[in-house]
């Protein structure tokens, strides 16, 4: 068997899908995309395919090796992402070749389901009790939600209680038997993070994320220490390297993205290095059909998986849903907050090609919002 054609895939909201054909007929999908430079990391595919082009599918980890390594200059979300849809794409061809699902090409399946959970409130929460009233409505048993919206790198007084109220806001809807966990987006300095999450631990989140930005992952240690509610991150990290000083710093929650971390090959490492911390494992996803896949069929076979991110209905989707690129959506229904296991081959779902191909014709050029301080000066988002 060997790879034929590379072809990627510009779809809305945000995304990028590659298409991986050989020439036996087997396809594979993978969704090479980090949010916002979609472009840029199409251009890092269509470079990267000269690896692959003529070559065996199925030696996926040589490929790895090569793809992340042959270029000498390596790393960063680009690039990374860019191996990551590949390698997604090289890991369901290689199930759909002997009619089984990857997760059984990776151990097997250690649970039946996988929990999910979604977002509520948008980038900027105000009106929260009717969105996570829905949310349970549609069957989940956690949510995630922002701090806050454009906030102080140090928060005043009135900052700060509007934190506390809001997740109070929202553990009244929850009631005790479900989760909320709460994204800080790196918004707050090191010193106010410290300062608020002892404030958060009387509501009792699963875990707060990004309480620093990945560029002061020195600080993180400090952040952990004061912290009695556990610190999630790694969204924005990309290989074990970037996650080992994050684990020797204790973080309860690692958040590799399937879509930006090495893909299926690198996140299994990942989650096996976190193990070793007694670190769970709740990938990142707030992307398309294909990452959301890819996730399921890590969390089917990894020990120390926690929940899974999914974006479904999630405040980005303006005018698409990863729904609308999948033949069979009942692969992503969660009646009761999970996604079940199957048996179908490969990642697990079938692309609708003819949706996909009609999407890229439209294209996307979605970007992050640019938020600024009352002064006029750069705001984290
Ligand atoms: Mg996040």
């Amino acid at each position: 068997m060997r790879i034929t054609r590379i072809e990627t895939f510009l779809v809305p909201p945000r995304w990028l899908l590659c298409r991986v054909e050989t020439d036996e007929g087997v396809v594979g999908w993978g969704e090479p995309v980090v949010e916002g430079r979609a472009a840029t990391v199409r251009a890092a595919v269509e470079e990267l395919s000269d690896l692959l082009l003529g070559e065996d599918p199925t030696a996926i980890e040589h490929h790895w090796q090569r793809l992340t390594k042959a270029a000498f200059y390596r790393g960063g979300p680009v690039l990374s992402s860019a191996v990551a849809g590949l390698d997604q794409a090289l890991w369901d061809i290689a199930g759909k070749r002997l009619g089984v699902p990857v997760y059984r090409l990776l151990g097997g399946p250690v649970r039946d389901r996988v929990r999910v959970y979604g977002w509520v409130g948008g980038d900027d929460p105000a009106q929260l009790g009717e969105a996570v009233a829905a949310r349970v409505e549609a069957g989940l048993t956690a949510v995630k939600m922002n701090a806050a919206g454009v906030v102080s790198r140090s928060p005043t007084a009135r900052e700060i209680d509007a934190v506390v109220d809001r997740l109070a806001q929202v553990r009244a809807v929850l009631g005790e038997d479900r989760d909320v966990a709460v994204d800080f987006h790196g918004r707050f300095n090191a010193a106010a993070a410290r300062r608020v999450l002892p404030l958060l631990e009387p509501l009792r989140p699963m875990f707060v994320e990004e309480p620093v930005l990945p560029e002061y992952g020195h600080l993180l240690a400090d952040v952990v220490r004061s912290s009695p509610v556990p610190i999630a991150t790694g969204e924005r990290l990309y290989s074990r390297g970037d996650f080992l000083p994050a684990l020797q710093a204790g973080i309860a929650v690692a958040q590799p993205d399937l879509s930006h971390a090495g893909g299926i090959s690198e996140v299994r490492r990942i989650a096996a290095l976190a193990e070793t911390y007694d670190t769970l494992l709740a990938p990142h996803c707030p992307l398309g059909p294909v990452a959301l896949a890819a996730s399921l069929q890590v969390a089917f076979a990894t020990p120390n998986f926690l929940i899974q991110e999914q974006s479904i209905g999630i405040h980005y989707n303006q005018d698409a849903e990863l729904l609308d690129y999948v033949v069979d959506t009942g692969v992503f229904a969660f009646p009761d907050g999970h996604m079940r296991r199957g048996e179908a081959p490969g990642l697990g779902i079938e692309v609708d090609e003819a949706a996909v191909r009609a999407a890229d014709r439209a294209g996307h050029r979605w970007r992050p919002p640019v938020w600024s301080h009352d002064d006029g000066s750069f705001a984290e988002w």
